[in-house]
């Protein structure tokens, strides 16, 4: 690493983190990669995403921020990542630096860093932040003064930490896509879900959510086998998709029922969105492919919510959850509040 790549990842490291905590975003590597990359501004779609993203929700919400990472960040090539690498690895070899001078072999100081890289090690069951990352490396200087070691043994040591650290984000990267996403649906997942709504509720961000049931689904497996309901959800999913624009998210909220979160709109706005979604689901043909025959509509019951002064996640969810009840005792295939 030359002085200026030195003196830029520190300045960008400089920058990121107080943003980072600003949208209460946890200094994960990952999320530290993408936030080192947006005030680097070194892909400008990103930026112009992430802009959009923070003026819509007022803060850059957590699904978001990992879509944004897998887009831009973890399918970048090896070349481009080169930089970010260098930048997660600047703590490493800021403290190989460090204690080149003052280190000589004792089994004191085997013993700690074997124990930093159990340390490290701990990133294969929980994901490491890169403040874990800190403390580690501050360990290893703070017990590094007491103790004189040969230089060669520590940095081959320091060298292997990097590759390992390297290669978790990697796994991590591909994890957090499983992480973030239903395998069936294709939409964002229950989890991703609570962290969004969590956080915009906490930043108390204008927002309207809208919950929605198939209807009559269990006979769709009933009838038709489980594969086919499978199906239907997809379907559903599909529309779900194809109508979420203007940073509206949908997720898959467990079994046949869906999420919508609606940043930054009244909640007549969000029930006329609801309407058009309902809609696009009675719409839906789908042919049974033993017979060739027509299957009965599809249909969903909706419940839309706004968010209110003092609501959290659970306050907001269960008002849309009752309402969507009582769509299903009118009739079903409505939206509620009418
Ligand atoms: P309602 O109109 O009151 O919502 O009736 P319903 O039949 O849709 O509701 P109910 O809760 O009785 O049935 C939901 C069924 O969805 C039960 C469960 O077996 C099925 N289910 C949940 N997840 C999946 C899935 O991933 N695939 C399939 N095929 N079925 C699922
Ligand atoms: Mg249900
Ligand atoms: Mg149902």
């Amino acid at each position: 690493m030359t002085d200026n790549d030195y003196k830029k990842a520190t300045e960008n490291l400089k920058k990121a983190v107080p943003l980072m905590m600003k949208n209460h975003v946890p200094v994960t590597p990952a999320n530290y990669a993408l936030w080192y990359t947006y005030v680097d501004k070194a892909i400008p779609n990103l930026n112009i995403e992430m802009d959009s993203a923070i003026e819509k929700y007022g803060i850059c919400p957590p699904a978001t921020g990992q879509d944004l990472y897998t887009n831009y960040i973890a399918s970048r090539t090896e070349a481009d990542s080169q930089e970010l690498k260098a930048s997660l690895e600047l703590l490493l070899a800021e403290t190989g630096s460090s204690m080149d001078d003052t280190l000589k072999g004792t089994s004191k100081f085997s013993k700690v860093i074997n124990k930093s890289f159990s340390n490290l090690k701990r990133a294969n069951d929980d994901g490491m932040t890169i403040e874990d990352i800190m403390e580690v490396v501050q360990e290893l200087l703070s017990e590094s003064k007491e103790i004189q070691n040969s230089t060669k043994f520590l940095s081959n040591y320091l060298q292997d930490a990097s590759g390992e650290i390297n290669r978790l984000k990697g796994k991590l990267s591909e994890l957090q896509k499983d992480v973030l996403f239903d395998g069936l649906s294709g939409l964002y997942n229950r989890r991703a879900f609570d962290d969004d709504l969590f956080t915009l509720c906490h930043a108390q961000q204008t927002l309207c959510l809208i919950l929605l049931d198939i209807d009559h689904f269990k006979g769709f497996n009933d009838e038709y086998g489980h594969l086919f309901g499978d199906t239907v959800i997809q379907q559903v999913a599909k529309r779900l998709k194809a109508a979420s624009k203007e940073g509206i998210s949908a997720y898959r909220f467990g079994g046949e029922e869906f999420a919508l979160i609606i940043p930054n709109k009244p909640l007549s706005v969000a029930k006329q969105f609801a309407e058009t979604v309902r809609k696009l689901i009675e719409n839906i043909s789908i042919k049974d492919k033993k017979t060739g025959n027509q299957i009965r509509n599809i249909t969903a019951s909706f419940g839309v919510a706004e968010l209110e002064g003092s609501d959290s996640a659970e306050d907001i969810i269960n008002r849309a959850d009752s309402l969507m009840y009582e769509a299903k005792e009118a009739g079903r295939n409505r939206v509620f509040p009418e």
